[in-house]
């Protein structure tokens, strides 16, 4: 059984600022250790519960994050960044089962730590097919449109409770209560170490005996509306092809796969910012 392992940094244990997530930044280096930390309690629970290969992808930023020297022996890394496709590079690959942990809650929610969605210097909303959709979501219906159920999440309550509005019946680890966009009560990393291997370990011994949760899928053709920060934003990508323009910030496209319009997304919010 082969899992994919999707690691972003804003939902690692103790993370609340910027600076602390930010390749360069004061905090980074003490905080790609932390997000080490937590990718081995999972890769461990996964191990424990009969995953026999467990592909880490380094999904936040440059893809530079994670510290190889100390990753779980068990696990491989996915590092280094373009990759084809990108945060969930890897899924197309044969495998079984995703788990998602560090993630953050979708642009634009309440007491969510570092709550956005791709970017946040250029992305002021997203809907796809006239659902509010972060990167949950969207990492989440890419990994079904490859027959791929996502068993877990981690990160604040606010990602969870996105999380489970997509699939109910997914386990969450949440390590850390927010207050606001910089402000968290934290569990501390043993606790959090913790609480990520028995939720890893019964997500996966859960799936085994029941297959649940499901892939997710949405129906199609698959349509995207990015509300952009500013309008010189939609000025530069209106011209994309395939991009209607629907007003000062507004963009649309539309596609007839998942993986189209993954791609079309995260090429415009590049062309844009
Ligand atoms: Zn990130």
């Amino acid at each position: 059984m082969k899992v994919l392992l999707v690691a972003d940094m804003e939902g690692i244990s103790g993370v609340t600022l910027w600076e602390q997530v930010t390749p360069g930044q004061s905090e980074w280096q003490r905080f790609r250790r932390l997000m080490t930390e937590d990718v081995n309690a999972v890769v461990d629970g996964l191990m424990s519960a009969g995953a026999d290969e467990v592909v880490v992808v380094d999904a936040h930023w440059k893809s530079n994050n994670i510290l190889i020297e100390q990753l779980d022996e068990r696990a491989v890394l996915q590092s280094g960044t373009p990759a084809p496709l990108s945060m969930l590079e890897g899924i197309q690959e044969d495998v079984d089962a995703a788990v998602f942990i560090g993630a953050h809650a979708r642009v634009g929610t309440a007491q969510a730590i570092l709550d956005h969605t791709w970017s946040s210097n250029v992305v002021s909303d997203v809907w796809l097919n006239d659902m509010p959709i972060g990167e949950f979501g969207l990492n989440a219906l890419l990994s079904g449109e490859f027959d791929v159920p996502v068993l877990m999440v981690s990160g604040d309550q606010a990602v969870a409770k996105e999380a489970k509005d997509w699939i109910p019946d997914i386990y969450t680890a949440v390590v850390k209560q927010a207050k606001g966009r910089y402000a968290a009560a934290c569990l501390s990393p043993k606790q959090s170490h913790t609480l990520l291997r028995e939720t890893a370990a019964s997500a996966l011994t859960q799936w085994k005996k029941s297959h649940r949760p499901l892939p997710i899928k949405t129906t199609f053709p698959v349509k995207i509306q990015l509300s952009l920060r500013h309008t010189a934003m939609a000025d530069r990508v209106q011209f994309f092809p395939g991009v209607t323009r629907l007003d000062g910030r507004m963009v649309s496209f539309e596609t007839e796969t998942m993986l189209d319009i993954y791609r079309l997304f995260r090429a415009v919010v590049a062309l844009a910012g």
